[in-house]
């Protein structure tokens, strides 16, 4: 069947599958997926884009390739995990693409349910985490306080929203056309409409292998994505602005009436306190406009969001390094 979908089948299915430092999970998830797929009759490929390992995984992508046909896409350094979701989103050949991880945190019997409700006519199919997972509780903390910003900002809720997803080709066609290279995946699938659906799953023990994420690359994920899809924050330094300016108008009158009546009296503390609020304030609302100048000079510059090294099986215009 492998074979056969290889050659005769063209796929219909395409799965994204981004790796970094799996070198123990390749074949594990080749093999249970194919396998699924097999059993359900569906002709996928699985596409497999190393991002910049430093172990053994694109070794084990070569072999998975040479034993049940997966396809391959090694970047040239670690470019992040939205860069491979990308990468393989622009490379897949499928009439609809899935995205899920290495890890098989993601379980691949989902994938099934996402897939027939494809074929019953819907467009976007977002998995929904129905059970986080084991998760600490400062980090339960922190990615709450994330999504209600990102759900605010997006008009969805985030909350539960994760990386597992299948896209029609309409709608990977319109997420690969974006220009911009700051992007959140997570967040784009829902921006660009389409007929969606939701499917529930629960989140899988990681066997092999290590979680990639620390906490400083966590918040600066949070920081990056909220830079990225909003610009609530910067509209928040204008709400502070008015707040303070209309305190200060309230203080200044105060401080005329106290003069005019001869009853001025060294109001130490209150000019203290205020050098401090503004002062704070100020380097704050400074902070968010530098965050988002950054971004603008980043997208300015245009650069390629990856650079492929290699690639194996894929015959897509886009093959080779010429990635835009
Ligand atoms: N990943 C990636 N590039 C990175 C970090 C992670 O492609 O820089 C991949 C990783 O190989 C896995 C998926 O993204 O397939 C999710 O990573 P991980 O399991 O470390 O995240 P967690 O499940 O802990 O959120
Ligand atoms: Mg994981």
């Amino acid at each position: 069947m492998a074979e056969q979908t290889r050659t005769e089948q063209r796929e219909t299915l395409s799965i994204v599958i981004p790796a970094y430092n799996e070198v123990g999970n390749i074949a594990r998830a080749a093999e249970t997926i194919r396998s699924i797929m097999e059993r359900e009759h569906i002709a996928a490929a699985i596409y497999f884009v190393d991002d910049g390992s430093t172990d053994g995984t694109w070794a084990e992508i070569e072999k998975a390739a040479a034993d049940s046909g997966v396809k391959g896409i090694r970047f040239s350094r670690n470019f992040g995990k939205e860069a491979a979701i990308f990468a393989g989103l622009e490379m897949a050949a499928g009439d609809c693409c899935a995205v899920m991880d290495c890890d098989l945190q993601h379980p691949p019997e989902t994938l099934v349910e996402m897939y027939r409700l494809w074929e019953a006519g819907f467009e976007v199919i977002e998995g929904v985490k129905e059970d986080r997972g084991r998760e600490n509780l400062l980090y339960k903390g922190m990615s709450a306080l994330f999504y209600k910003f990102m759900s605010g900002a997006t008009k969805i809720d985030m909350s539960r929203a994760s990386d597992y997803k299948l896209l029609d080709r309409k709608a990977v066609d319109a997420l690969v056309a974006l220009p911009e290279r700051n992007t959140f995946f997570r967040a784009l699938s829902s921006w660009v409409g389409y007929k969606t659906a939701s499917v529930g799953y629960t989140v899988q023990e990681r066997e092999v292998g290590q979680s990639k994420w620390s906490t400083v690359s966590l918040v600066k994920y949070a920081v990056n994505n909220i830079t990225s899809f909003t610009t609530k924050p910067l509209q928040l330094v204008l709400i502070l602005g008015v707040i303070f300016f209309v305190l200060a108008l309230i203080q200044g009158i105060e401080c005329i009436i106290t003069y005019a009546t001869h009853r001025a009296v060294p109001g130490f503390t209150t000019v203290i306190l205020i050098e401090l609020i503004t002062g704070s304030i100020v380097m704050l609302s400074l902070g968010i406009i530098g965050g988002y100048i950054a971004k603008i000079y980043d997208e300015v510059k245009g650069r390629h969001r990856y650079i492929v090294a290699k690639t194996l099986g894929i015959t897509s215009r886009r093959d080779g390094h010429d990635t835009f």
